[in-house]
């Protein structure tokens, strides 16, 4: 391996995980999470801290910062990431009931974890506009 792989192999990116980041943490299977969907490049489970009976995040395995990340390189994965919402809304049983994906970006959206993701909510009516 050359030095400059070495590098940027040691650096804050290591195939697609960011060090510290704890969505890539829950990706890599670091750190327990409760999975309701998962393939090769997507994954998606209970958030910890849920604001609806159903509150679930799916992520991108990969390490994306977020929204303004994506690129047409990423078309794919966006589609499969809306199939992967369209299977956790029934398995959740609100397709018919409803429910919201929300991405937050940045600090006025409170984005708080710097990974891409979107959160699946549903259970209970909501309000609009959001707060
Ligand atoms: P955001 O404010 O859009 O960045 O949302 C981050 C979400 O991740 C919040 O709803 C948190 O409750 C959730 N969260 C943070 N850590 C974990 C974790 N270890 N497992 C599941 N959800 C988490
Ligand atoms: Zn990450």
């Amino acid at each position: 391996m050359s030095m400059r792989n070495r590098e940027s192999r040691s650096k804050d990116y290591n195939g697609g995980v960011k060090v510290g980041c704890i969505f890539c943490d829950i990706a890599s299977g670091k750190i327990p999470a409760k999975k309701v969907y998962e393939d090769d490049k997507i994954i998606a489970f209970d958030d910890i801290a849920p604001q609806a009976p159903v509150h679930v995040i799916v992520i991108p395995k990969k390490h994306l910062s977020g929204i303004m990340a994506i690129d047409d390189k990423q078309a794919d994965l966006i589609t499969n990431i809306f199939r992967a919402v369209k299977g956790i809304a029934k398995k959740k049983n609100v397709e018919s009931s409803g429910f919201r994906v929300v991405v937050n970006h940045g600090k006025d959206a409170g984005q708080a974890v710097e990974h891409l993701h979107f959160h699946v909510i549903g259970g209970r009516a909501m309000e609009w506009p959001p707060g």
